[in-house]
C-alpha cells in the first residue's frame, strides 16, 4: 500500500511528460512495464523515473531492466541512446505472460515453463494408482488445466504430450473415436479449449471497457488474432466488430450488447448465454467431426444421427455414472465376443459362449439374433 502511494506521483508525472505520444505504461507495485514508440522515448521515461527514484530514495535493479525491440534497427539505436546491450532482449515476462519480439515467436519461456509444471503433474497422477479416476479428473480440470492453460494470450503452446498423459491415466480407449470422447469429458477437460476460452473471456472483458481496439484482420500472434482463430475453428464467423455468428447451431452472439448494461442480472445473463453458446459449438465441432470420421460407427450411423443438445446431456450424465465397460460401450470402443476369440485364439469359433448356440458371437448376433 505504502509502495503504491509512494509511487503514484511519479506514475503521474511520467504519463503527464509523455501525454502527447502513443504511450501506455503498467506499474504493479516496484514493477514497471512500459511501451514506447521509438528508442529516445524509451530513454526518456527511463530517466524520468531513475530521477524519481533517487528522489524517494530507491535503488532501482538494473540486472533486472528488459528491453524487447520490435524492428532490428531499434536495436543499435537503443545502444546509442546509452543502455547497455546486456539490457536488450527477445522476450520478457511481464505479470505472468510473455512478451516477444516477434509476434509469430513459438518458442515462449513462461508459457512454456507452465506446461512443463503441469506435465510433471500430470506424470504424478499417471504414476499413482491409489487415487481414484474422479478424483484425478477432478485434479486435471482445478490444477493441471488452468495451469497450462493460462495466460495464452498471444500463442497457445503445444500441448499434445500434456493431452496423451491425461488418456494415460484416465484410461481413455484407444479404439474409442477419440471426438466423442472429448465431448463426453467436457469442455473443462479439454486443454486447447479452455485455454482460447480463457483468453476470450480476458479480451471480452477489455473489449466491452473500450480499451482494446476492433480489427477486421488481426496480425498473427496478437490477442484477438488468438480468439478469432479459436472461435473459428468451432464454426463462428465474423458478422461485425466484436460479433460472431454460427450457422449450424442458428447462434449470434455481440460483445457489444453487454455495454452500457443498467441491469446487473441481464448482464449475467448474456455473459452466461455466450459461454454456453461457444460450448455448444465446440460440442457440434467434434460431434460434426467423428460423424465426418471413416469409423465404422460413423459412417453406419450418417444420415441419421443429428446433434440433440438436450440427448447429449443425458448421455454426458449417464457416461459420468460409468465404469471403465461402460464407457467403453458408450463411446464404441467395445469389442464382441468373436473379436475377442479371434485376437486370443487366432480364429474365430463357430458358437456363442452366450446362449450355447452354433453361431458366431459377432456384433449382429450379440445384439440382434
Ligand atoms: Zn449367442
Amino acid at each position: 500500500m505504502t509502495l503504491n502511494v509512494l509511487l503514484s506521483s511519479p506514475v503521474r508525472d511520467v504519463a503527464m511528460q509523455e501525454q502527447h505520444t502513443n504511450f501506455a505504461q503498467a506499474v504493479s507495485l516496484d514493477d514497471r512495464t512500459y511501451v514506447a514508440v521509438n528508442p529516445s522515448q524509451a530513454r526518456r521515461v527511463f530517466l524520468t523515473w531513475e530521477w524519481w527514484s533517487k528522489v524517494l530514495g530507491l535503488r532501482e535493479n538494473m540486472s533486472k531492466l528488459k528491453i524487447i525491440p520490435r524492428q532490428k534497427a531499434q536495436h543499435a539505436e537503443l545502444l546509442q541512446v546509452g543502455f547497455p546491450l546486456q539490457t536488450l532482449t527477445s522476450q520478457a515476462r511481464v505479470l505472468g505472460i510473455d512478451f516477444c519480439d516477434r509476434l509469430n515467436m513459438a518458442s515462449r519461456s513462461t508459457a512454456n515453463k507452465r506446461v512443463q509444471a503441469a506435465e510433471l503433474q500430470a506424470r504424478r497422477l499417471c504414476k499413482t494408482k491409489a487415487v481414484p479416476l474422479q478424483a484425478k479428473k477432478k485434479l486435471w480440470r482445478t490444477r493441471i488445466v488452468p495451469k497450462a492453460a493460462w495466460g495464452c494470450f498471444f500463442h497457445t503452446p503445444k500441448m499434445t504430450s500434456l493431452q496423451a498423459a491425461y488418456r494415460k491415466f484416465m484410461y481413455v480407449h484407444t479404439l474409442g473415436p477419440p471426438d466423442l470422447r472429448c465431448i463426453l469429458d467436457g469442455p473443462t477437460s479439454d486443454l486447447h479449449f479452455m485455454a482460447g476460452s480463457l483468453v476470450a473471456n480476458a479480451l471480452r472483458k477489455m473489449a466491452i471497457s473500450g480499451r482494446v481496439p476492433w480489427y477486421e484482420r488481426p496480425k498473427c500472434g496478437t490477442w484477438l488474432h488468438t480468439v478469432q482463430r479459436w472461435l473459428s475453428k468451432f464454426g463462428w464467423w465474423i458478422a461485425g466488430p466484436w460479433k460472431w455468428c454460427h450457422d449450424a447451431c442458428r447462434l449470434s452472439m455481440d460483445w457489444m450488447e453487454l455495454l452500457d448494461m443498467p441491469n446487473q442480472e441481464r448482464f449475467k445473463f448474456l455473459l452466461d448465454k455466450f459461454d454456453h453458446g461457444i460450448r455448444e459449438t465446440w460440442r457440434f465441432t467434434h460431434f460434426s467431426a467423428w460423424l465426418k470420421s471413416k469409423r465404422r460407427d460413423a459412417t453406419a450411423l450418417r444420415g441419421f444421427v443429428f446433434y440433440d443438445e438436450e440427448r447429449f446431456k443425458l448421455a454426458r450424465q449417464m457416461f459420468e455414472s460409468q465404469n471403465g465397460h461402460g464407457k467403453a460401450v458408450m463411446v464404441g470402443a467395445a469389442c464382441s465376443t468373436a473379436r475377442y476369440q479371434s485376437l486370443r485364439l487366432g480364429a474365430v469359433d463357430n458358437f456363442c459362449p452366450w446362449c450355447q448356440e452354433p453361431s458366431v458371437p459377432a456384433w449382429d448376433h450379440l445384439c440382434w439374433q
